[in-house]
């Protein structure tokens, strides 16, 4: 009998790296070459459709009906130029990924032909059949359809034959059912209150915008070993298999080479994403083996958000190009490193001065130090919340395993920058300020050294860390839309500003000197917001006791968890801010609630299955030639010697029937539990039954499987191994 796991092997090991041929051009010079960029815009669009388009990319200017066609025809010109036959709205919906529904360019003619257009209509607004995307009831209760529209401040973008428009995609009555659409409500947020605050310290700037730069992690595995695997083409993950006895602990792949089949790849992907505007900077292996990470230069949030969900897809396609799968899973394998992205988030003005980083002035300094101790208000009032945002079924099971930032939020500071706060907390207010004759008080805080910038004294515990110039979220999940935490992050933070201002304003009025109020508000804040801040070692035990005593969120249960986005405190966060009403979270949580459930109802069937298709009937073909062996040695030797003779057999005999039969009870028990579980009407209910009751009979399973992984001939066992999995190029 073949054993297709050898043929796979045999397989993966002959594979040798594609040629890539590099554009003839400089990087520079075919970066956004598939992207109707600025420069596009201003060859294709008659002037003062560029001018009235820009104005609405840069300055929020409502997009005036009467200029779409213009762009259309714009547009659709240098789509022919390209050979793009088609188009589509592309959006984000709820299930992670994005969506497109590809349409012709051809209509009738009304005269038995054909025509090619394409309108200013068509491209501002679709409905797209819609009724098969989550909506959590939105669409049930408000109105049957929703429909995609044109967000002009994310340029369109040429994929194969097809014009890519991102748009936002809404019910009718406005409530949103993708990520982009409050995420833009969010990015105003944000940009509304912290321009309000800069002016405070720069009367000039007219803009603050929010940025981010992720960091996505992946695993490649090769395409023949993945097919072979059932668990992995239909989870995303490995639901068994036994650690290889080599993985992470020589901490040699860090800094090893790039295999070369991996560096075909690498190329493929970074020369396809600068063709289409992603600024990929950074590439290199990660801990785990097999495992890698990507980079570009930090942009605008709603830009990078959508170039994430562009790479994330971009990744998959090459990957097979290249008899790769991409695995985007945030733990396809168990013990070793899972998959994260970190979002690095910073605010920063249209003048180009950062809002993060030393200052060189006191007044700068406490610009810094403002923004700073608002943002650490946000994310302690909304710690739980900030959690929610990063959990899933599959990002569960990288937070709280002692290589991810642990599922507890809190803020790494460093040195200096606690000190800092320290001082201005903690100093007599006097001693803050200079009294320096006619120019009258002057502020007396100390300089931030340079240093700061360069502080690689990283705390990589820590799942908001201050790292020089910006925070970086470390609990995102790999395969998340990015858009999931920036929204509860740029509104968290909104909140904190706008309420800031409030608390200074109102002193202001009072009579009180502008410095003298924020000073007296940051103080309290400061204060305040302490519990967040922790610089020790995140994963340690203590620090869990410690995290509850100070009344941060705990929780680890990832569906109990999602009930934060229904905390008081978040819906008057969201409803305050514009983001979201509470019938659009609660309609969206019950699709977290449900996508959780599916997903893990998947891998119980699937573990299942394999539990009873694979590994039993291996377990016990290998038990009966043990058993023929040990019957053949008896007749040869008689019972006395032959048994003495097959002792370790028969040792081997009994284990293989001992677990194969608590695999057995465990499936049943499994199955029993689904069907508890799926009678359970409610959303939320159903979930925690899955999380609590079905999700830990899994592991039972799991570990009995492991363990006969190790006693089986390796000749007879079907599903590739870890090794194979983990090591082959
Ligand atoms: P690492 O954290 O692995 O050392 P880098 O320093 O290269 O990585 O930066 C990671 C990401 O952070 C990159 O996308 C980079 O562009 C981004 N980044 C750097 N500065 C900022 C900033 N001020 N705001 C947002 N992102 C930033
Ligand atoms: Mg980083």
């Amino acid at each position: 009998m073949a054993n297709l796991r050898f043929e796979v092997v045999a397989e993966a090991f002959k594979k040798r790296p594609l040629d890539v041929m590099a554009p003839v051009e400089r990087p520079s010079e075919y970066f956004g070459k598939n992207v109707f960029n600025r420069a596009k815009m201003y060859k294709y669009l008659p002037r003062d459709v560029y001018e009235k388009l820009v104005d609405v990319i840069d300055n929020g200017a409502t997009l005036d009906r009467s200029i779409a066609d213009a762009v259309a025809k714009g547009i659709k010109q240098w789509a022919d130029e390209n050979g793009v036959t088609h188009y589509t709205h592309w959006f984000q919906p709820l299930t992670e990924g994005t969506a497109e529904k590809h349409d012709a360019f051809i209509e009738h003619d009304g005269k038995g032909g054909m025509i090619e257009e394409f309108s200013g209509k068509l491209l501002v607004q679709q409905e797209p059949d819609a009724s098969s995307f989550p909506s959590g009831g939105i669409r049930n209760t408000f109105e049957a359809r929703g429909y995609s529209a044109w967000d002009p401040t994310s340029p369109i973008f040429i994929i194969d034959d097809t014009l890519c428009i991102p748009t936002i995609f809404i019910s009718y009555t406005g409530e949103s059912l993708d990520y982009k659409a409050p995420l833009l409500r969010a990015l105003h947020a944000v940009s509304v209150a912290a321009t309000e605050v800069c002016h405070y310290f720069y009367p000039d700037v007219k803009k603050v915008h929010s940025n981010l730069g992720w960091e996505q992690e992946y695993f490649l595995v090769d395409e023949s070993l993945y097919s072979a695997r059932p668990d992995l083409v239909l989870t995303g993950r490995t639901l068994m298999g036994h650690d290889s006895a080599k993985n992470q602990q020589m901490e040699d792949h860090y800094f090893g080479t790039i295999p070369e089949r991996v560096q075909a790849f690498m190329k493929d992907l970074e020369i396809q994403a600068l063709e289409l505007g992603i600024p990929c900077k950074t590439r290199h292996n990660e801990v785990a083996p097999n495992q890698f990470e990507v980079a570009p230069i930090f942009e605008e949030t709603n830009l990078a958000v959508d170039h994430n969900m562009l790479l994330m897809s971009l990744m998959k396609k090459i990957a097979r190009r290249h008899g790769f799968r991409a695995l985007l899973h945030e733990k396809p394998f168990d013990g070793i490193n899972g998959s994260g992205k970190h979002n690095n988030w910073s605010l920063s003005t249209d003048t180009g001065v950062l809002l993060h980083g030393p200052g060189k002035t006191p007044e700068e300094t406490l610009r810094f130090v403002v923004f700073i101790v608002e943002t650490l208000m946000g994310v302690y009032r909304h710690n739980g919340l900030l959690k929610a945002s990063i959990m899933s079924a599959t990002n569960a099971h990288r937070l709280g395993a002692n290589e991810a930032p642990p599922a507890i939020i809190s803020s790494f500071l460093g040195k200096q920058l606690s000190e800092l706060l320290d001082h201005i907390e903690k100093a007599d207010k006097k001693d803050l300020f200079n009294m320096a004759g006619k120019q009258g008080m002057k502020l007396d805080i100390p300089e931030i050294p340079e240093l700061m910038i360069d502080n690689t004294d990283r705390n990589r515990t820590s799942p908001f860390a201050f790292t020089g110039n910006r925070f970086e979220f470390r609990a995102v999940g790999s395969e998340a839309n990015c858009a999931s935490a920036m929204i509860v992050l740029n509104t968290a933070v909104a909140e904190a500003l706008t309420d800031f201002k409030t608390r200074v304003d109102a002193l202001i009025a009072k009579g009180e000197d502008k410095t003298s109020a924020i000073i007296d508000i940051i103080r309290e804040d400061i204060s305040t917001c302490k519990p967040i801040h922790f610089d020790g070692n995140g994963y340690s035990d203590e620090w869990v006791e410690e995290a509850m005593r100070r009344g941060l969120d705990c929780e680890k249960s990832c569906p109990v968890i999602f009930e934060r986005y229904l905390d008081d405190s978040s819906v008057k966060m969201f409803e305050d801010m514009n983001v979201m009403k509470r019938n659009e979270l609660e309609a969206r949580n019950e699709v977290k609630w449900e996508t959780y459930t599916k997903k893990i109802q998947i891998e119980a069937r699937v573990m299942g299955d394999l539990s009873l298709n694979h590994i039993i009937p291996v377990a016990t073909h290998y038990q009966s030639q043990l058993t023929k062996n040990v019957e053949g040695m008896m007749r040869i030797f008689g019972e006395e010697e032959g048994k003495a003779l097959t002792d370790r057999n028969v040792k081997i005999i009994r284990e293989i029937a001992e677990r194969t039969q608590i695999i057995k009870t465990g499936v049943e028990e499994l199955v029993a539990a689904r069907k508890v579980a799926n009678k359970i009407e409610n959303e939320h209910d159903k979930a925690i039954a899955y999380h609590d009751t079905v999700e830990p009979k899994m592991e039972k399973i799991r570990y009995q499987i492991d363990k006969l992984e190790l006693v089986v001939a390796d000749e007879l066992w079907t599903l590739p191994k870890y090794r194979e999995l983990l090591f082959i190029r």
